[in-house]
């Protein structure tokens, strides 16, 4: 059937009550083994359209201090075996704790998908616990506060294509054999099992508008018009993937495009190619928003852009159908000015333009997209971040609320995937937009990370 989520964590973080809200009354108890099950919970859960099994480790608050240790290492385990995918629950108002450095070893070691929850993240006091929780190593936390019922929503959206993957594993499970490389991935979330990362494919996506040209695209890509011949059933849904090789490195692509003949009606075009650019962007590192040169930049472009920032995923931009453009110079020149003006959350974007149709320009994109993935990843060393602190602090020191200077103290890059960077500093919450500005956008001169969304995070020493 659906897949099996173990919600898991120390004691007290907050995975009863997450379980409760997930099941309701639909509770069901486990068959009761001796021993195996008896400490773990098991329930039908229900997450807007999602139906699958959820595991809770419950039963710990009992455990003796001495024994405790022990007793949430089996459980934790014993769940973990059950599962498909692990939440990982930690309690963001105390922070993370050595506990919690316990269950992530034990998580690491077992590889798989893990989904990080920073919960009780209700209100500021929050904050720190939940950029602490980067250094846990499973990415970008989902904020949520499981008695509240906030952050649900977050939560679904990193289920969904999870849920699709193996919905679709099943159902080619059960079908023919796929053709030996179009295959659908079943850990396709990009930051999910995020040890180690390098064997595993690119994971790009196409998205766009309707006929901006993504199905020729991705079948110039391929070098082959089979793209379209996928299994069937896979392909009026999921997200279908191929596999190929970019110069030695391995790329993904998926591809949504089939999911348009859903829509055989018209006016559902619209509404549908967006929400199907959002699985895709689940799915991808690297996002190529195709454009057609004739129309390009209209709200639904931006839009999509601007979800793929949101997601924190690269993005690459390529002009298509370029072949039919008559001043290629002076249309080079609008768009790079049109994609400044209104992507500025993504300044320096890549800009590729290309002819799906006649192959031009598909190897620059190539290397386009490869750039974009290498900057994506970038680190820059600690000590190279505070020397260029302080030179932008005294190029332009921070803003003075109430006649108190912002001290900026410390900074330091907290993940990568997009690149994330923490600066301690005296009253962050009285921290103007625009200087936060002028830093990311001098990171990303300095450091050469054009086109990535930058996350910054101000915060004061604890
Ligand atoms: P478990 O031991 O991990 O199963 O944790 P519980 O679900 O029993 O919760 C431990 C305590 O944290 C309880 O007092 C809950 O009411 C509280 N709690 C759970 N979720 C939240 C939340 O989102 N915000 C806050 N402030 N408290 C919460
Ligand atoms: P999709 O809806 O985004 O998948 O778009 P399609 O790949 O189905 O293409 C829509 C239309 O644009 C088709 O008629 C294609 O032949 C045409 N098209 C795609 N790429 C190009 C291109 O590079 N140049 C020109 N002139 N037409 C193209």
């Amino acid at each position: 059937m659906s897949f099996t989520l173990a919600i898991v964590g120390r004691p007290n973080v907050g995975k009863s009550t997450l379980f409760n809200r997930l099941v309701g009354k639909r509770l069901a108890l486990v068959d009761d083994q001796p021993g195996v099950t008896r400490d773990l919970r098991e329930g039908a859960a229900r997450l807007g359209d999602l139906r699958f099994t959820v595991i809770d480790t419950a039963g710990l608050e009992d455990a003796t201090d001495a024994s405790l240790q022990g007793r949430m290492r089996r459980l934790t385990e014993r769940a973990v075996e059950m599962a498909d995918i692990c939440l990982f629950l930690i309690d963001a108002r105390a922070g993370v704790t050595p506990v919690d450095e316990t269950v992530a070893d034990i998580l690491r070691r077992r590889g798989g998908q893990v989904i990080l929850a920073a919960n009780k993240s209700e209100g500021r006091a929050a904050d720190a616990g939940v950029i602490e929780a980067y250094s846990l190593g499973f990415g970008e936390p989902v904020r949520m506060s499981a008695e509240h019922g906030e952050g649900l929503n977050d939560l679904l959206s990193q289920l969904m294509p999870i849920a699709d993957a193996y919905a679709e594993r099943e159902r080619s499970d059960r079908s023919e054999a796929p053709e030996t490389d179009i295959d659908v991935d079943a850990d396709a979330e990009p930051d999910a099992p995020r040890i180690p990362t390098r064997e595993r494919p690119l994971q790009i996506a196409v998205v766009g508008r309707p006929n901006a040209g993504k199905s020729t695209l991705v079948n110039a890509l391929l070098g082959e018009d089979r793209l379209l011949t996928g299994p069937e059933a896979g392909i009026t849904r999921d997200a279908i993937s191929v596999t190929m090789e970019w110069g030695g490195v391995p790329v993904r692509i998926f591809d949504t495009a089939g999911m348009r003949k859903k829509a055989k009606v018209q006016e559902k075009l619209e509404k549908l190619s967006v929400s199907d650019g959002l699985r895709a962007v689940k799915f991808a590192e690297v996002v190529i928003v195709l454009l057609d040169a004739a129309i390009p930049f209209e709200s639904q472009d931006l839009r999509i852009a601007d979800l793929a920032e949101r997601e924190g995923r690269a993005v690459v931009i390529a002009v298509n159908k370029w072949d039919a453009e008559e001043d290629k110079s002076r249309k080079i020149i609008e768009l790079r000015e049109a994609c400044e003006r209104l992507l500025p959350q993504l300044r320096g974007l890549r800009l590729v333009t290309v002819s799906a149709l006649t192959g031009k320009g598909l190897d620059r994109l190539r290397e386009t997209v490869i750039g974009a993935h290498d900057v994506w990843n970038r680190r820059v060393t600690t000590a190279k971040l505070n020397q260029w602190l302080s030179g932008m602090v005294e190029a332009h020191p921070p803003p003075a609320p109430g006649g108190r200077r912002i001290k900026l103290r410390y900074m330091t890059q907290a993940k990568t995937r997009p690149p994330g960077f923490v600066v301690m500093c005296s009253n962050p919450e009285k921290m103007s937009d625009s200087y936060t500005r002028y830093l990311v956008n001098g990171l990303r001169e300095t450091f050469d990370m054009p086109g990535t969304p930058i996350r910054l995070w101000m915060r004061s020493q604890a």
